[in-house]
């Protein structure tokens, strides 16, 4: 046996619970190397089972992908076939619409044709001394003027049926503003012109062609002609020109489509203040316009180009 001085002395009993100790530390270690390596075994199982999981998800994946990449290919043909279709429509469309216009067009046309049509061109002619026009033109739709505006004593008046509401318009609205204005004669038909001419002759000879028109060439025939007055002048005389009424007409008879057809110093008739001719608006707005240019000395062909609007 070694000896040792510095042997410690241990006594049998703390041996026994030492060695105890020993034992229950080795059996304690060996149960805990057995449950790690069990665990280990676990994890190892587990992560298997997540690589094989993960590898089943991708092969998923791939093939979704593949799906997806089928499915956005199916749908961009789709896509364009919808496309082709829509051009195809619209092409369709253009046509039906180009189409369309051109038959608005042709019913345009054929609108004014018709209008046209309907409108006597003779209701824009000139006819002092320029153009005769026919004994049996008759305007259409001719009616009656209402009393209200009719001169008293003066039989029943009449005018062209289109051109009435813009004369009963002008005369209402001259009586608001405050001028009495009064219808002496309207429309003559041939056959009366003829009998005043006549009458006019007999009391001042072949001087009655300065201020009365031959048969068919008075514009009262026309039924658009109307000789107007105030009550205190009382009839077809100069002096209507000095009044308040005819001041009015002066500045407010072209908005109703009227103008003095013998203005004062025009080569055709005497001064006629009383008598007013329906051209239409148009024509009577731009004739107001122009201080120089009158109906008489205006290009007849020019004149006609107011025909369609006429009644507007
Ligand atoms: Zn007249």
């Amino acid at each position: 046996m070694l000896q040792c001085d510095y042997m410690i002395q241990i006594p049998r009993g703390t041996a026994y619970v030492l060695a105890g100790l020993a034992g229950v530390t080795v059996v304690t270690t060996g149960f805990l190397g057995m449950r790690t390596y069990d665990q280990n075994l676990q994890i190892e199982s587990i992560t298997k089972a997540a690589i094989s999981a993960n590898q089943k998800s991708k092969a998923e994946l791939a093939t979704a992908s593949t799906t997806i990449a089928s499915l956005r290919s199916d749908l961009d043909n789709v896509r364009n076939e919808l496309e082709g279709i829509a051009d195809e429509y619209r092409d369709e469309r253009d046509k039906n619409e180009e189409f369309e216009d051109q038959i608005r067009d042709l019913a345009g046309t054929l609108d004014e044709f018709q209008k046209l049509n309907d409108i006597d061109e003779e209701l824009l002619a000139k006819y002092s001394k320029v153009y005769f026009l026919n004994e049996n033109f008759i305007p259409s739709r001719i009616r009656q003027i209402d009393d209200d505006f009719v001169l008293d004593g003066k039989e029943d008046q009449y005018f062209h049926g289109e051109a009435l509401k813009f004369l009963e318009d002008m005369l209402e609205r001259a009586k608001r503003d405050g001028h009495d204005l009064k219808v002496v004669s309207a429309y003559r038909s041939f056959d009366e012109q003829t009998d005043l001419k006549g009458q006019f002759t007999q009391v001042y000879g072949s001087g009655a062609n300065a201020f009365s028109a031959d048969q068919g060439y008075s514009e009262h025939q026309l039924g658009t002609t109307v000789d107007l007055t105030v009550p205190s002048v009382g009839g077809t005389y100069t002096s209507f020109g000095d009044t308040e009424g005819f001041e009015w007409l002066e500045k407010n008879a072209y908005k109703y489509g009227f103008i003095l057809s013998y203005p004062e110093g025009n080569d055709f008739y005497i001064y006629e203040p009383w008598h007013w001719r329906f051209v239409g608006r148009d024509l009577a707005r731009d004739l107001n316009r122009s201080s120089k240019t009158t109906f008489y000395t205006m290009d007849q062909r020019e004149i006609n180009e107011y025909l369609l609007e006429l009644f507007d």
